[in-house]
């Protein structure tokens, strides 16, 4: 078992001021894999007072430098890219060939992302009589969930220090090795001591002394809608800037003209990647009256082939979920779809047969669904879709809409065109048609209770940045 309870601050790793312990947990096991310390207020203000003096200089410091450190992150990164895959797969339960493929990668793709965009970026320009600066915002404050965690560390840290930005990291409880090892990575690169800090540590202890904090100059938070909340009130005292990616519902629109098996195929798989825990997962599935009957077949037997398996084995099955709150969560949900009177398509309540210890859950899907179902209209962040049909254009789009998120969007359609003039029509942040990725150097965020940030690629440097004008 791991011992990680020590927090890095000032460039070293220190002991937590007050000692809580706190176990992580194996999701597939219920094992205890490491103890890390729940940190207080009092850590957080050593953190972020090494944090405020790093930015005296950091916040100065040339182009040239920032991309010389960032290059030897990435090299860092690379050369424990497996012990990183590792670290995720055994915190959050993504099986090991995803946690490599996908979950690493992302972190590896957006320290290349703020690397060429911070080669290109024009930090200062000519208008009028005034020169206009982009400045570093100053000492910013991070907090993370365990869903996509080395993800979500990456695409706010890798844009903060290339534009001179420093920064506390409260990294999610329930995951945090993989921000141990970013954080031993970051010290190996070399960066300034007091430039990156991170303190495990809960909502409540960590957070909120965070989100509080009159010395952080912004918070980025990635997670619920409820911490979200929380978090910008907690935020308002001070004015501090409050960029938030939270959850989402989003449609998945099936048009009539589309290739039904191939559409809903690809839209089963996709909900339910991750154990279905991705805040932009495809997690309504949109169809024709006319194709639905069809559309329900095709979607039962992609379920049977979703298997449910060991995330230490190589495979592309899907994982346990993270914790016991997420498990009994998921389960009230799916037990609330089948009281509603909707009707089970695939998997349904308890663990799948020969899961006895461990967080797993049957991939379910519902059909008959309607939107004002509380399946349909809560954020679920378990391997649940739900089908529901609609009449015409508008009214699918109209379903599409009757959501308090707007993160995500998909449209599958046999005319690019079509496609197109519905996506305008869309309130959500990112739009894919017909299956298309959304590239890391596309901005990432929500409309509505989704958030209200973007990250990633040249969108992810806004928020870490003042403008000043100097005229003369
Ligand atoms: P969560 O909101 O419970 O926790 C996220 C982080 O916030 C954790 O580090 C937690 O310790 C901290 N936190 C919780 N309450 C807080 C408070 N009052 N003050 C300060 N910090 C607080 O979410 P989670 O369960 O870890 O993650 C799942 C949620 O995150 C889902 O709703 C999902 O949709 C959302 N999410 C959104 C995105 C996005 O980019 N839009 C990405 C991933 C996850």
């Amino acid at each position: 078992m791991k011992d990680y309870r020590q927090f890095y601050i000032n460039g070293q790793w220190v002991k937590p001021l007050v000692k809580q312990d706190y176990a992580v947990l194996n999701p597939a096991t219920e094992q205890e894999i490491a103890t890390i310390s729940l940190g207080s207020s009092q850590d957080v203000d050593v953190a972020v007072s090494a944090a405020k003096n790093a930015f005296a200089t950091f916040g100065y410091s040339s182009v040239e430098e920032r991309i010389s450190l960032l290059e030897a992150l990435l090299n860092q990164y690379m050369d424990n890219y497996d012990a990183m895959a590792h670290a995720i797969s055994l915190e959050m339960g993504a099986p090991i060939d995803f946690s490599t493929k996908a979950q690493a990668y992302a972190g590896k793709a957006h320290i290349e992302s703020a690397l060429a965009t911070l080669k290109a970026f024009e930090f200062s320009r000519i208008v009028g009589n005034a020169q206009i600066i982009k400045e570093p915002i100053g000492v910013c404050g991070f907090i993370t969930p365990w869903n996509w965690p080395i993800n979500q560390i990456v695409c706010k840290v890798a844009p903060a220090l290339a534009t001179g930005c420093t920064m506390i990291l409260k990294p999610s409880e329930i995951a945090p090795l993989s921000a141990q090892l970013f954080s031993q990575m970051i010290h190996d690169a070399g960066y300034p001591a007091g430039v990156y800090n991170m303190v495990n540590g809960d909502g409540m202890g960590v957070g909120s002394a965070i989100s509080a904090h009159k010395d952080i100059d912004m918070v980025s938070f990635t997670g619920s809608t409820r911490a979200g909340i929380a978090i910008a009130k907690s935020a308002a005292n001070t004015v501090k800037r409050v960029v938030q990616e939270l959850g989402g519902k989003s449609p998945n629109i099936i048009l009539d003209d589309a290739n039904i098996d191939k559409a809903v195929t690809h839209g089963v798989f996709h909900c339910m990647s991750n154990t279905g825990q991705s805040c932009n997962a495809p997690t309504r599935m949109l169809v024709p009256v006319s194709k639905y009957q069809q559309a329900v077949r095709v979607a039962k037997a992609v379920a049977a082939k979703i298997k449910v398996g060991n995330p230490a084995e190589p495979g592309n099955h899907i994982g346990p979920l993270v914790s016991a709150v997420q498990f009994e969560k998921v389960q009230a949900l799916i037990q609330a779809g089948i009281d509603e009177g909707a009707t089970l398509v695939a998997g349904g309540v308890g663990k799948p047969e020969g899961f006895a210890s461990g967080y797993f859950t049957q991939a379910t899907i519902f059909s008959e669904v309607t939107n004002d179902m509380t399946i349909a209209q809560e954020e679920i962040f378990g391997p649940v879709l739900v089908m529901i049909p609609y009449e015409d254009e508008a009214d699918a789009i109209s379903i599409a809409n009757d959501t308090p998120y707007g993160l995500a969007a998909f449209i599958q359609s046999a005319s690019p065109e079509r496609a197109q003039k519905i996506a305008r029509k869309l309130r959500a942040g990112m739009i894919c048609i017909n299956g298309a990725a959304h590239g890391f150097n596309s901005p990432f965020g929500g409309f509505k209770q989704s958030g209200n940030g973007r990250e990633w690629g040249e969108f992810g440097f806004d928020d870490f940045l003042e403008t000043k004008s100097i005229s003369s």
